[in-house]
């Protein structure tokens, strides 16, 4: 039998991934996880049923979500580990951000109606299975037969500099990282290349991000080099943060539950990050 694995990042149906909560957690346990946590995109909605699956298959569950954050540069993600369902202020903070994020596909939509493209909100909101947002658009927008594909649908309108862009409301980082632990959590940055920053900014920007409480960075990804690594951990290590990371599993034709790359996350790594989860 394989060694048990450590997996904190990977994604169901209550997001983008493709597999149902309780479909995840049995594939993980498969694949000899035994220790998970579930970080769908900005919702809690996959977490009771993850919870309760994990229980009856015998896999340690860790509650977490990952939440897109208005980047300086690049994109931004930012992980939260907690130790309980639902937690406070944030759980509150992401209904209303859904409520926001759902008011801007519509301001897109009229201004794509503006700009002579007959899409119609419903036929946008139909695609989402949770929040919707500009992707739902981008999908809608081919579906329509309105552009060729997902890409044109950017070039041609979506994108921040096109003409049905709306700006994103989202969370700063220093407001996202208080806000998880305020909440009780463990914030981590995830994936820190998807920040597009020259190394001395990602360094500043790190720094300034564990003034405000971060406790993680994620090293080990499977898509993560060498050189990535030594550097994100040279940086963990410069900033008293946990070295963390996980699979990012969206779908099984992308990627494998508990391939956290080699060498593999620590097992210990998710008892380290909830330590220091909720303390600033
Ligand atoms: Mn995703
Ligand atoms: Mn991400
Ligand atoms: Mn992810």
């Amino acid at each position: 039998m394989a060694r048990a694995r450590t997996d904190l990042h990977c994604h169901s149906t209550a997001s983008d991934g493709e597999l149902p909560p309780a479909e995840v957690v049995a594939m993980a346990a498969a694949e000899s996880v035994s220790t998970l946590s579930l970080t769908d995109h900005d919702t809690f909605g996959g977490q009771a049923e993850a919870a309760d699956a994990a229980a009856r298959h015998g896999v340690r569950f860790v509650h977490g979500i990952e939440l897109s954050v208005k980047a300086p540069s690049g994109s931004m993600h930012l992980l939260g580990y907690f130790p309980g369902a639902e937690p406070q202020p944030l759980a509150d903070a992401l209904d209303e951000m859904k409520r926001r994020r759902a008011d801007r596909a519509r301001i897109m939509v009229g201004k794509l109606n503006d700009l002579g493209v007959a899409l119609r909100y419903e036929d946008v909101e139909a695609l989402a299975d949770g929040p919707v947002g500009r992707p739902h658009v981008a999908e809608a927008l081919v579906a329509g037969g309105f552009v060729a594909d997902r890409q044109d649908a950017f070039d041609r309108y979506l994108a921040d500099d096109r003409p049905a862009a709306v700006p994103h409301a989202g969370l700063t980082p220093v407001e996202a990282v208080e806000t998880v632990v305020e909440s009780g959590g463990a914030p981590v940055l995830a994936h820190p290349n998807s920040l597009a920053m020259p190394a001395g900014a990602l360094g500043r920007f790190v720094s300034d991000l564990a003034s405000a409480g971060l406790v993680g960075i994620e090293v080990f990804r499977p898509e993560h080099t060498d050189a990535d690594r030594s550097a994100f951990t040279s940086l963990a290590d410069r900033h008293g943060l946990v070295a963390s990371g996980g699979s990012d599993f969206h779908r099984p034709s992308d990627s494998r539950l508990g391939d956290t790359g080699a060498p593999p996350l620590p097992d210990d790594t998710a008892d380290r990050l909830l330590a220091r989860a909720g303390a600033a």
